[in-house]
């Protein structure tokens, strides 16, 4: 972490990161929680053990990248909101998507164009937003699916409505 920001650093970051053969095949999560925290629902919530913790509850999750169908499962489950869905197999040309947890109000809508923002807040970019899910049992938090460059896909980490 960026000392006294809690912001992950490329460095960190790149253990996290899927590797490009895994890429091209489809959508993928990348789990950006680096702090040994007392927590698992990451674990549970997939459907295919793809997330496990060596040693317990206080373990980081592992994510086996070639086992993560890219489902999306564990993204509103994450308290931290730290896990993100990654699809570069996207049919627009130059773009990619990118799935994410959003908690504030209001919940965008398909086809909005938003503010996509880095980890420190930063804009980055106007992006449209291909997909929102907000089913009850997702407890209000709504999963935000939206366009992006694909070349930014690793910096952009939230939006703006
Ligand atoms: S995206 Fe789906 S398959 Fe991958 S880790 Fe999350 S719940 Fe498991
Ligand atoms: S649920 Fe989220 S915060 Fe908790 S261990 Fe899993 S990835 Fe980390």
């Amino acid at each position: 972490m960026l000392k006294n920001t809690g912001i992950i650093t490329s460095e960190e970051l790149k253990p996290v990161l899927p590797p490009q053969n895994r890429l091209e095949k489809g959508p993928v999560a990348i789990i950006e929680c680096l702090q040994d925290i007392p927590c698992d629902p990451c674990v549970s919530a997939c459907p295919v053990k793809a997330i496990q913790m060596q040693s317990g509850i206080t373990d980081r999750p592992q994510l086996d990248f070639e086992t993560c169908t890219g489902c999306g499962a564990c993204v509103p489950k994450c308290p931290g909101l730290a896990i993100f869905i990654v699809n570069m197999k996207h049919n627009v040309p130059g773009k990619a998507l990118l799935s994410m947890s959003y908690e504030l109000l209001p919940v965008p809508a398909k086809d909005q164009e938003v503010d996509a923002l880095d980890r420190t807040g930063k804009f980055v970019c106007k992006a449209k937003v291909a997909r929102v899910i907000n089913p009850p049992a997702y407890d209000r938090t709504a999963v935000v699916t939206i366009e992006v460059p694909a070349d930014r896909i690793n910096d952009i980490r939230s939006i703006k409505v």
